[in-house]
């Protein structure tokens, strides 16, 4: 069996105590018969939060995944990118194609807003005209927004392969559509 750490992040905010003292561990893992197997590992140094599970990494069919995010919480759900996967926030105007951003990431809503938000840094520096400069302000407010939690939005995120998932906190707020053919995908 061979293992591999992902990331190990301190300081995630925990869902429980909205305290920003989460250890989170991510491994992969190589499980006989199973294939290459995500597991994942919180603890709150706080509060003692506990939570623990395990994600399969082969590929599957394809999938989309609906967060609405509302409050606060909403943004220590847990995502996990594949390369092959897209990410739109249509309330901010947001979009990274999979072409665009073919990095694999496991982080949590928040920790995309502030991908998010560095890349529309990097594209306000190459913007030629006032307008594109004005625009792309306005987005970069709205995700300052979004990660104070004070504006709703709806996370979407595509994989033709099906590996990328939501882990949400609130699963009520999740929508998990299994695609007919990539042909689905917008
Ligand atoms: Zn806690």
């Amino acid at each position: 069996m061979s293992e591999k750490y992902l990331s190990i992040s301190n300081g995630e905010r925990c869902p429980v105590c909205d305290n920003s003292t989460m250890k989170v561990t991510a491994r992969e893992i190589e499980v006989p018969h199973f294939g290459y197997t995500l597991l994942y590992s919180s603890l709150c140094r706080n509060c003692g939060f506990r939570q623990s599970w395990s994600y399969p990494l082969e590929a599957r069919s394809p999938h989309r995944y609906t967060l609405y995010v509302s409050e606060p919480s909403d943004l220590t759900s847990r995502v996990i990118k594949s390369n092959t996967a897209s990410i739109k926030i249509p309330e901010l105007g947001f979009s990274l194609e999979s072409k665009m951003s073919s990095d694999p990431f496991i982080t949590n809503v928040e920790g995309v807003l502030q991908r998010a938000k560095s890349a529309m840094q990097t594209l306000n520096s190459w913007a030629e005209s006032q307008e594109e400069k004005e625009k792309i302000k306005k987005i970069i407010s709205d995700i300052d927004l979004a990660i104070a939690g004070e504006l709703s939005f709806t996370l979407i995120i595509e994989d033709p392969l099906g590996i990328s998932t939501i882990k949400a906190t609130n699963p009520k707020k999740l929508k998990i559509e299994e695609l007919s053919s990539s042909e689905d995908l917008q």
